[in-house]
């Protein structure tokens, strides 16, 4: 199995990064944002809390989102490797990740780290707003989801670091040129 991270701030080009990378190395895409906003629309009771939390652009307590992670990849076991992204989001998140893919004699492959400037995410996150639907996609939440990232999500980078898994990519170039970027290192 071959599991890789996508990590970065809102706006940092995850989610189109990750298209790319599924298609290619045929991975499981576990991207919790994704899985909350699908809770959302069956307006489940997990769903409804969820909403209010992301709508302040707070993080979801961890306790829930581990758990539907341990879900995904307890019912993928046969899987050619997972692509997180969005998660993890806290060094609780991380941890919890390292034991649950120990248990299946698995670990993080390695952790691709998008970097874009500020202004730059809130631009791309404002003119996101206009198509995406998205109603966490506008000016006040996204300075809550970039302080969020700050205080509690850039500390998961330097977790990966420290265990040498970390690659830093110019997250300002072209699609092509970070996914380029992101084969040379696979
Ligand atoms: P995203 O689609 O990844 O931008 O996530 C949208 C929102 O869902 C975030 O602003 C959080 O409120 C919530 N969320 C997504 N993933 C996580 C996570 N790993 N931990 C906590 N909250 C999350």
């Amino acid at each position: 199995m071959k599991n890789y991270i996508l990590f970065g701030p809102p706006g940092s080009g995850k989610g189109t990064q990750s298209d790319l990378m599924i298609e290619k190395f045929k991975l499981i895409h576990l991207a919790t944002g994704n899985m909350l906003r699908a809770e959302i629309q069956q307006k489940s009771t997990l769903g409804m809390e969820a909403q209010a939390i992301i709508n302040r652009g707070e993080l979801v307590p961890d306790m829930i989102v581990n758990a539907m992670i341990e879900e995904k990849i307890k019912s993928n076991q046969q899987a050619a490797g997972f692509l997180f992204d969005g998660y993890p989001r806290t060094i609780i998140q991380a941890e919890s990740l390292d034991n649950l893919l120990m248990k299946f004699h698995s670990t993080i492959q390695l952790v691709f780290s998008l970097v874009v400037p500020e202004e730059e995410l809130v631009k791309r996150l404002l003119n996101r707003g206009l198509t995406s639907g998205r109603t966490d996609d506008n000016e006040n939440i996204i300075k809550a989801r970039i302080n969020e990232y700050k205080e509690k999500t850039a500390a998961v980078g330097q977790y990966y670091q420290r265990k040498n898994k970390l690659i830093e990519l110019d997250g300002t170039q072209t699609i092509e040129e970070v996914f380029s970027n992101i084969l040379k290192n696979t």
